[in-house]
């Protein structure tokens, strides 16, 4: 079987080489955690796909990186314009496989995959400048090269638009990619491929080699002929990439995982932080930039939490296709049982449970309950590592240097968020939070010209506008004599 049906979409379940379905000897199973209904059996990768895939896409590199600027972009657009043509579907594909809200595919994430090829595009062609400069009347002429072949590995939690916010860069960049998608969510990189044909993208450009991480993803890192290696996902796979890449000294840029503050500042406005608390279990919890730590003042923690309750009552668990869904279930049983297992421990260990806890036993499967844990033990696991469920703690804190010293006390530095009525006051924490991004009185606000990236352990590297381009292309300087 070389194609499923999917909500009614044909997907196919082989790699996607050098413009060529390709099959594999063995497979592995895709089932939606919906309901543990299986999706298809899809080609297992390895060394061997590996390599076939980056040939392919250092064959198309002259043809590709070739192309004028404007051929580039214009390809990019017509992506762009495919992408969203077939929202529907990708949606509808997107939420069977990693179980995310269809609302939200229809109306932001796939939208957002279409930006990113957009964004890149415009970039190319309009921004990407850098005005010349002199020394000793040298002119020195800044340029952004193409480097060769980007290997892209990505994460489940937002598949497409995660893997475009790579893919479109590097493309633009007139790089061409070999992309291995995560093993729990691998169908819309192959719609995706399909896109591509269709728009005209020459062929070996982009390529998807499906497969299991430690197959196919290690197999991929440790090829010699990756000129940049950008990974999204966990801390653990990225030492273990950097220790692959080591040996061939492919730059890497690495966009990790978060266990960020979410500040309530005495002067905050509650109705408002209250909102914007719940809104951090967006993505049943699966967010890498969640605001999973509450910290709230000591004076308005009774105010706050009467409407953080009133507003997590009235949040609806259940199938993400149906429009009156806020939070679905968890991606796989293997992370369904890592979240609870964070719940169960921190409660072990003393910590209340206010709300949730455990799985929701009215829906069963993998529908884990929208989860508080109060009080917990300072420094424990619950508080320092990332559980990336809908699981948020609760703390308190009297004094700035508390909330700054509980805020930057973990490994991560991804995000913060800072809900404070005084401006003043909000500037003076956030210029001490060690974070990539930092939003105050607002969350998920995203703009592509806007640095992205995780200081500490939360990553290597910016990525958005320029700063993509600088990691994607070989920067050029060239001093011309007078
Ligand atoms: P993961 O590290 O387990 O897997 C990510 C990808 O790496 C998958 O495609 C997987 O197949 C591949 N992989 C696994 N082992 C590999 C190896 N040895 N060599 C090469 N590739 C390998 O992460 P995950 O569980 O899929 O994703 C969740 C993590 O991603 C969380 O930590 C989350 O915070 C992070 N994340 C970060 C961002 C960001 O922008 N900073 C965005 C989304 C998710």
């Amino acid at each position: 079987m070389t194609s499923v049906d999917v909500a009614g979409t044909a997907v196919d379940t082989r790699h996607y080489i050098g413009g060529q379905r390709v099959a594999s000897v063995s497979t592995f199973t895709n089932t939606s955690p919906i309901d543990g209904s299986f999706l298809g059996e899809i080609a297992r990768g390895g060394a061997v796909e590996v390599d076939l895939a980056v040939e392919a896409a250092r064959n198309a590199f002259p043809v590709w990186s070739g192309m004028p600027p404007a051929e580039r972009a214009a390809i990019l657009n017509r992506i762009a314009d495919l992408v969203e043509e077939s929202v529907d579907s990708l949606a509808a594909v997107e939420t069977m496989d990693n179980g995310a809200l269809l609302r939200s595919h229809l109306r932001g994430v796939m939208p957002r995959v279409a930006l990113n090829f957009r964004f890149f595009a415009d970039w190319l062609v309009n921004h990407l400048d850098h005005p010349d400069f002199e020394t000793r009347g040298h002119v020195n002429h800044v340029s952004w090269d193409p480097s060769g072949v980007a290997g892209i590995i990505t994460p489940w939690n937002a598949p497409l638009m995660l893997a475009t916010w790579r893919i479109a860069p590097a493309l633009a960049a007139g790089d061409t990619v070999v992309l291995k998608p995560a093993e729990w969510t691998p169908l819309t990189a192959s719609l995706l491929a399909d896109i591509t044909k269709r728009a005209g993208l020459p062929d070996g450009a982009f390529n998807v080699v499906q497969g299991i991480g430690r197959e196919a993803g290690a197999a991929l890192v440790a090829h010699p002929g990756l000129s940049r290696i950008s990974f999204t996902g966990s801390v653990p796979t990225a030492k273990s990439i950097a220790r692959a890449a080591a040996d061939n000294l492919t730059p890497c840029s690495f966009e990790l995982g978060g266990k960020s503050p979410f500040i309530v500042l005495a002067d905050a406005d509650l109705e408002l932080a209250a909102e914007l608390a719940i809104e951090q279990y967006d993505n049943a919890g699966q967010v890498c930039l969640s605001g999973t730590r509450i910290l709230v003042h000591e004076s308005i923690e009774a105010e706050f939490t009467e409407a953080f309750r009133r507003k997590a009552a009235a949040m609806r668990q259940g199938d993400p296709r149906d429009p009156a869904t806020d939070i679905g279930p968890q991606v796989h049983e293997a992370h369904f049982a890592r979240v609870k297992g964070f719940v169960d421990r921190a409660r072990a260990e003393g910590a209340t449970i206010a709300m949730g806890g455990g799985p929701n036993t009215e829906l069963g499967g993998l529908y884990f309950s929208p989860t508080l844990v109060y009080d917990p033990t300072p420094g424990s696991e619950i508080v320092t590592q990332e559980v990336f469920g809908p699981v948020l703690t609760m703390q308190t804190f009297s004094t700035d240097d508390e909330v700054l010293a509980l805020a930057n006390g973990t490994e991560f530095g991804l995000a913060a968020v800072v809900v404070s009525g005084d401006r003043q006051h909000a500037e003076a924490i956030t210029s001490r939070l060690v974070a990539g991004t930092i939003w105050v009185n607002c969350f998920f606000v995203r703009d592509l010209r806007a640095p992205f990236g995780g200081s500490k352990k939360s990553g290597v590297g910016r990525e958005g506008g320029t700063w993509s381009f600088d990691f994607y292309a070989d920067v050029k300087n060239t001093v011309v004599a007078p």
